[in-house]
């Protein structure tokens, strides 16, 4: 047996080192319960205020806010370009702060959240622009990439396997989804010509998509791979 510190040769009865101190941890001889192999950690726990950081930062965000609004109210005595700024904000506080008011947020429920407030953002625009394209465009457009998002979110979070099929299956779902975003787009703005430029998202993810299928079914393909690319 050697001193685990200086590298003396112990006797096996030695509890411990004669040369530099250090106690010597025998499996053979009972210890003493009250006497402790490693030292207890002592460093002092941090302590951060959540809540107190969290009122500054929804502070940070609400002052802008009541600017732009008593600025606009003040000059044109109606709700006209703070409308996009403060519907900006809210959103980037619904998408980025929200979720640390909680102690575990749930992806699940944040990421469809943060999708419904943009869709809310971009049919306000409509709303105030009076445009028509929210419902024929923004809308089916922000709720198919929402959807795909919130199931991989949800698939990667409580399946612990299968993430090559999770990813390819979306990419593939996505590339699939834009010769309807082109119908969507040509309606919307009354664009006679078809240009198909949604072929080329449709190509890449089908590539893609269709490689980590591919992989996700041929193992020995795979293995080889990882061999190669990450060994
Ligand atoms: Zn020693």
């Amino acid at each position: 047996m050697y001193c685990v510190k200086c590298g003396v040769k112990l006797e096996d009865t030695e509890k411990m080192c004669p040369l530099c101190g250090t106690v010597v941890f025998h499996p053979d001889i009972k210890r003493d319960e009250v006497e402790r192999l490693y030292p207890e950690n002592n460093y002092p726990k941090q302590h951060i205020n959540t809540f107190a950081a969290m009122i500054i930062i929804t502070t940070l965000f609400l002052t802008p806010i009541l600017i732009t609004l008593l600025c606009d109210l003040k000059v044109n005595a109606a709700v006209t370009w703070s409308g996009y700024v403060m519907g900006a904000l809210v959103l980037a506080y619904i998408m980025i702060v929200l979720p640390f008011w909680f102690k575990r947020p749930n992806p699940v429920i944040f990421v469809p959240c943060s999708f419904a407030a943009l869709g809310g953002y971009l049919w306000y625009i409509n709303f105030a622009v009076d445009g028509d394209w929210f419902l024929c465009f923004a809308f089916p457009l922000v709720t198919g990439i929402g959807l795909t998002v919130t199931a991989v979110v949800t698939l990667v979070k409580y399946l612990k396997h299968g993430m090559l099929y999770i990813f390819g299956g979306a990419i593939l779902l996505l590339g699939i989804l834009s010769p309807g975003l082109e119908l969507l787009v040509n309606i919307t703005f009354a664009i006679e010509k078809f240009s198909f430029w949604s072929i080329y998202p449709l190509v890449a993810s089908l590539l893609m998509g269709g490689l980590l299928i591919f992989l996700a079914i041929n193992k020995s393909f795979r293995e080889k791979m990882e061999r190669k690319f990450f060994i």
